[in-house]
């Protein structure tokens, strides 16, 4: 018997399960369709990956059917499920653990859940004898009717709330037929009640014009079918990329189709949204917002928006690269060198690089922005496998700012006791900003108060108890805090091991700075931007626009604050210990610092005075940071990518980073031994494999950990031996392995 056949990848397995249900001829099923299936006597989730034709006769068993659907219509594209496939082959994962990371989480239920809302309406054809009667004898409730009339229909809570009808009154108009009471499905929307007015496409420069060009030329070769070549977007900071993508995404929207940007998370600020809201404002509904301040009814509405074909452009962080936008006509991705583009968790994608694949799988042009390229496009670039469009002017041909680094050995040494935070000359510059009226941004890439406590009779240091790392003091709470773990505890006020008195906060955060800030400069307006000061949603939009109208004169924060920012009264960024990044065991320690100094001396001079950026540091000699000083980035790229090549590091060879993690060291020791010595044994000639270690942090979350890492040229061999590897072998329960593809926390 021929019968219509789907095959099924159940939620929640550790490895792919797929079946087959037969699909009862009253159920529509495509590919992409969530359903619920009967497996081992009860209700699955699952996925339907294909629908076939099948002759079912000659099976030895009866294929069951597939019970209910839990959706309509497709919830991933095709798109996306080739997208979901390549990811599982790559990145070692389950394809059922990318679906997940597909869908928000109110979809993958057995309903999706939306949310409803009462609305009243007035019936149409009612009983006009009753509606006399209300008109005569009713007063409230005739009112209620007038209203509707004129309103149509209207939220219940509405008009029991704003409109101060009573319930009783409603209810009892619904009692005599003339009202509905009716439930529908309502849309959060996140930006509702800000009206944008719409900005113009400014006139490009001649760069710009240049670059627009080459991003249409490609948008009009792939859309007649040739392959895109991703193009790579090298442009100083300030110089106008952002009004380039605004421009190429008018056009893909003019032609009809739909277009994803991606952002780095902490460059997702309100002002960049409103950038985009803005100069679509004609279609602000169509702009769908995602960034992690949102709840998640809010996110599940913006995806929703999208799946209804009702938003065409996607703005959004890491996992807006799986937006379902079925007719995709432009992925850009900006700060395309950014570190937070990779996820941390399973699946372990990189979303720069998904994008590039994204846009191969559906034919459509790919745009790589950034001021400090990462040295893997900017090596694809080299290859020929990435096109180049440069743009080396500020708009305006404002000047760079210029760089100064200041030695803190010797300003140490000069403020004689005490930590050195404000070099001298940082100061000086700081007061003549607050005497001119200018604005300052000061940046340190920590938070809390102090980085830990010690003892300077004994040598005690407060580490965490669960992990391999020191205590950040918060004085704020007065707690230490773990930043690897989130384990708090009192500070200890004399040494627990020596019982001495003179314990002491060593290094500095966010939390001392603003302290010694209020002490120096006592008039100025500081305000501290990290993820403690704001976790209010909104805080952080209603603190930048403070300071975009100069209500605040200092702006003192971490990462938060480096990125995206555009605040024209700028002239002064101090960056306090540039030197933070580069003590870490990391290949891309150098790159992130150089990164981190561009990016930051990037946020001064945006308008018409010029700007200064003071870089703390103790060591000045640091390529990363001389190349940074004088806004070298070929000149970085060059030295750093022959110290790459000759080490063997990314880009010029792929990279697989392998853990093995428990609360038993010898058990997670072992087991990395045995696993060691299995990818040994048959290794590829084209695998390097590095002997098994402990890793950098060796203990987190109450467990050990072990690390070994394998090289190739290509990545895909890499995968398919651990693959066929990790097939075979089993760990105690408590033992748990994990595979990095192209690793960006080395630790
Ligand atoms: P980038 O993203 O390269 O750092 P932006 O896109 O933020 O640069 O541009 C910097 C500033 O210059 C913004 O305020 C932007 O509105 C403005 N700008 C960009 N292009 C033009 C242009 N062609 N004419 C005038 N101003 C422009
Ligand atoms: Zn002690
Ligand atoms: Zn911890």
């Amino acid at each position: 018997m021929i019968e219509t056949v789907a095959q099924v990848l159940i939620d929640g397995a550790s490895e792919d399960l797929t079946f087959s249900y037969v699909v009862p001829s009253d159920l529509k099923v495509t590919p992409g369709v969530r359903v619920t299936v009967p497996l081992r006597g009860r209700n699955a989730l699952g996925t339907v990956i294909s629908v076939g034709e099948q002759d079912t006769s000659v099976l030895k068993y009866t294929l069951k059917p597939i019970a209910t659907l839990v959706s309509g219509e497709a919830f991933l594209t095709p798109g996306l499920m080739k997208l979901a496939n390549w990811i599982s082959g790559y990145y070692l994962c389950a394809i059922e653990s990318v679906f997940r990371t597909m869908l928000p989480k109110p979809s993958r239920g057995e309903k999706e859940k939306r949310k409803l809302a009462k609305f009243v309406k007035v019936v149409a054809d009612a009983d006009s004898a009753t509606r006399e009667e209300v008109k005569t004898r009713a007063k409230k409730q005739w009112e209620i009717l007038e209203y509707l009339e004129k309103n149509g229909e209207t939220l219940l809570a509405t008009l029991s709330g704003e409109a101060g009808f009573g319930r009783a009154s409603i209810k009892s108009l619904n009692e005599r037929g003339l009202v509905d009471i009716f439930e529908k499905i309502v849309t959060r929307d996140p930006t509702a009640g800000i009206e944008y007015v719409e900005s113009k496409s400014l006139t490009l420069n001649d760069e710009q014009a240049e670059s627009l060009k080459m991003v249409e030329a490609s948008m009009d070769s792939v859309y007649a079918g040739e392959k895109p070549v991703p193009i790579l977007l090298y442009g100083v900071t300030g110089s106008g990329k952002t009004e380039v993508y605004l421009q190429a995404i008018e056009r893909a929207v003019e032609m009809g189709k739909g277009a994803i940007v991606l952002v780095p998370e902490i460059a997702l600020t309100p002002q960049t949204a409103d950038r985009f809201k803005q100069r679509f404002a004609a279609i602000q509904d169509q702009v769908a917002i995602l960034h992690s301040n949102l709840s998640e009814g809010e996110r599940h509405d913006e995806w929703r928006k999208v799946l209804d074909h009702k938003a065409r452009i996607v703005i959004g962080a890491r996992s807006a690269i799986f937006s379902p936008i079925r007719n995709l006509g432009l992925i850009v991705v900006d700060e395309e060198h950014e570190s937070s583009y990779k996820q941390d968790t399973v699946p372990r994608y990189q979303a720069r690089d998904l994008a590039v694949v994204r846009a191969h799988l559906e034919k459509c042009p790919v745009v790589l922005g950034s001021a400090t390229p990462s040295l893997e496009s900017w090596k694809n670039v080299e290859t020929g496998k990435y096109a180049l469009s440069q743009m080396k002017l500020r708009i305006d041909d404002r000047n760079l700012p210029l760089i100064r680094v200041i030695d803190m050995r010797t300003e140490a040494r000069k403020q004689k006791g005490g930590m050195a935070i404000l070099s001298s000359k940082l100061r000086e510059l700081v007061d003549q900003r607050l005497e001119n009226g200018e604005q300052t941004i000061l940046f340190l890439n920590r938070r809390g108060f102090a980085r830990n406590i010690l003892c300077p009779e004994c040598g005690y240091v407060a580490n965490c108890k669960h992990c391999a790392t020191t205590m950040t003091v918060h004085r704020g709470e007065d707690r230490l805090i773990c930043h690897i773990c989130g384990f708090s505890q009192m500070p200890p006020r004399k040494c627990p091991d020596c019982s001495s008195k003179s314990i002491v906060n060593a290094g500095y955060g966010t939390e001392k700075v603003e302290e010694v800030l209020n002490k120096v400069f006592k008039s100025a307006r500081i305000q501290r931007v990290d993820t403690d000061t704001m976790r209010k949603k909104n805080q952080l939009r209603d603190t930048l626009s403070a300071f975009k109208a100069k209500k605040i004169d200092i702006l003192l924060g971490t990462q938060m604050i480096a990125k995206g920012l555009h605040f024209p009264n700028v002239t002064l960024v101090g960056i306090l210990n540039s030197d933070v990044g580069l003590h870490i065991p990391d290949f891309r320690a150098g790159e992130r610092t150089f990164q981190l100094l561009t990016q930051v001396a990037g946020r001064a001079g945006r308008g018409e005075l010029e700007g200064e950026v003071i870089v703390q540091t103790y060591t000045p000699h640091h390529p990363a940071i001389q190349f940074g000083r004088h806004h070298d980035f070929d000149g970085f790229a060059e030295q750093e990518l022959a110290m790459r090549r000759q080490f063997g590091h990314p880009p010029y060879l792929h990279m697989a980073l392998i853990t093995v993690r428990s609360v038993h060291k010898e058990r997670a020791d072992f087991s990395l031994k045995t696993l060691h010595a299995r990818l040994k044994r048959s290794l590829p000639d084209d695998i390097k494999l590095t002997e098994p270690l402990p890793s950098p942090l060796e203990r987190s979350h109450d467990q050990w950990r072990f690390q070994i890492i394998l090289k190739s040229v290509n990545a895909r061999v890499i995968a398919a031996h651990i693959r066929e590897i990790l097939k075979d072998l089993t760990f105690p329960a408590d033992v748990i392995v994990t595979t990095d593809m192209d690793p960006y926390m080395m630790s």
